[in-house]
């Protein structure tokens, strides 16, 4: 029922917590980095997008200072053709395009109308990517509508890219001449979004870590708590009430703590309940009982000495015939009194037994010393007036005691300072018998 009772314990608290703190937390974290990311992702889009358009400009601004003047095609075959720009030949001159694609990383195009005629991009053999054609989709929403756009996924020979287009204008007002063209590889791009974002993904990992660890530690203690007080709680329910809650468990200043105290005070309660006599406030014959097997237990194991002893009140019934059953109850109350007193030592136990019969155990005593207590206890009893309601009442009792034989049991050595009462019993009470067993 332990086992199972901490089992259960750990499965529906470390569960529930878990699933109450963890779960959330880490939900939580998830759509933090999920959305962090995306924005993240979209600022960097943004920002590649303005940085594109501005290469965009930057070039057209350059050619038309280096240049004056609207930009030219001569075809002369279906290969070869001549660019001009305001008169100047530029088809070879490509100090332009290049020096924007070493400054920025970006590829530049520049189409007659959908056709590539001047490009930094190159084929697989190293020669410039020129005569190729723009998608129909940048025609007609580039060239036919005048306006710049961006792209994220234009393929361009088997790799994406990231594209802006601009319109070039005609002469005199005439439809586009064509368009310039700016292109960064998407794997690059998006190698940067992830750099940035990396820091946020990883402060969001940490935070949900931290907050997790946190949050698992404290609710373990909580448990671990808990489990304490449940072992407590099954001891008592199962008769033992030799556990004790921790000082941690007890200080608490919450419901746990609150929890722990009523534990606590419930054992006390139970102990006094179950453990001791209430009228004389003595151990009762089960503590009683239960201690001398321990003593004798240890003296089996140690081969240590010990005495047992078993008193009675001698005529104890006259008493309640005479006086009543609560004087008979005063006087059981202060032979007690006296029984405590003589046999306040660790090594010594006092219980009640019977109704006017206690038994006595010291341990590691030899008889001459248990003796010696002894008659100190019977002569005291035996001077001892008990006054009850103005009538002074005297008692005498009659005591076995025996040292016990290490090797016998407990019961034997009972049975023995039992027959040494019976004997004083025999031969006119008010005495001691003693006999060591123990030789
Ligand atoms: P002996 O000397 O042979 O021991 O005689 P006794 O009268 O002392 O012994 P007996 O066994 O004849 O009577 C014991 C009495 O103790 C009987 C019982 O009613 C009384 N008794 C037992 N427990 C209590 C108690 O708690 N209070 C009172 N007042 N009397 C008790
Ligand atoms: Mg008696
Ligand atoms: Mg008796």
């Amino acid at each position: 029922m332990d086992r199972k009772g901490k089992l259960s314990l750990n499965r529906s608290l470390r569960g529930k917590i878990l699933l109450l703190t963890v779960l959330p937390l880490v939900f939580l974290a998830a759509l933090l980095g999920l959305v962090s990311t995306r924005s993240f992702t979209r600022a960097m889009l943004d920002e590649v997008k303005a940085g594109m358009a501005n290469q965009c400009h930057m070039i057209a601004d350059i050619y038309d200072r280096m240049y004056p003047g609207s930009f030219d095609l001569e075809v002369l075959d279906e290969t070869n053709y001549n660019l001009y720009k305001g008169q100047v030949d530029i088809t070879n001159a490509r100090q332009i395009i290049d020096s924007i694609h070493d400054s920025y990383g970006v590829e530049v195009s520049i189409f007659r109308r959908d056709l590539c005629v001047v490009t930094t991009l190159k084929d697989a053999t190293g020669d410039p990517l020129t005569l190729t054609k723009a998608s129909p989709v940048v025609v007609s929403e580039v060239l036919e509508t005048g306006k710049e756009q961006f792209y994220s996924d234009v393929l361009l020979d088997q790799e994406k890219y990231f594209a802006y287009f601009m319109p070039i204008p005609g002469k005199d007002g005439e439809e586009p001449f064509g368009m310039y063209a700016i292109y960064r590889l998407a794997s690059d791009v998006r190698a940067l979004a992830l750099r940035s974002v990396l820091p946020v993904i990883l402060l969001c990992l940490l935070a949900t870590i931290v907050i997790g660890l946190i949050s698992i530690s404290y609710s373990q203690k909580i448990v671990g708590y808990l489990q304490q007080i449940q072992r407590f709680m099954h001891a008592l329910s199962g008769g033992r009430f030799d556990v004790a809650l921790s000082p941690q468990v007890l200080a608490l200043q919450d419901e746990l703590g609150d929890l722990a105290q009523s534990g606590q005070s419930m054992q006390r309660s139970l102990r006094l309940l179950v453990e001791y006599d209430a009228l004389t406030g003595l151990y009762n014959r089960r503590l009683g009982d239960r201690k001398l097997r321990r003593v004798a237990k240890h003296a089996q194991e140690q081969g240590t000495d010990y005495c047992v002893g078993i008193c009675d009140i001698d005529f104890f019934k006259k008493i309640n015939d005479t006086y009543g059953h609560e004087a008979g109850d005063v006087v059981l109350k202060a032979v007690a009194r006296i029984l405590k007193r003589h046999m306040a030592g660790k090594q010594m136990t006092v219980a009640r037994w019977g109704g006017e019969e206690f038994l006595l155990i010291f341990e590691n005593y030899e008889l001459a010393d248990a003796h010696l207590i002894l008659q100190k206890i019977h002569s005291q009893i035996y001077e001892t007036v008990i006054s009850y309601h103005e009538q002074e009442i005297r008692v005498t009792m009659s005591m076995g005691l025996v040292q016990a034989d290490p090797h016998a049991s407990e019961d034997a050595m009972l049975k023995e300072a039992d027959t040494l009462l019976y004997f004083c019993k025999e031969n006119g009470r008010n005495q001691i018998q003693v006999r060591n067993m123990s030789n």
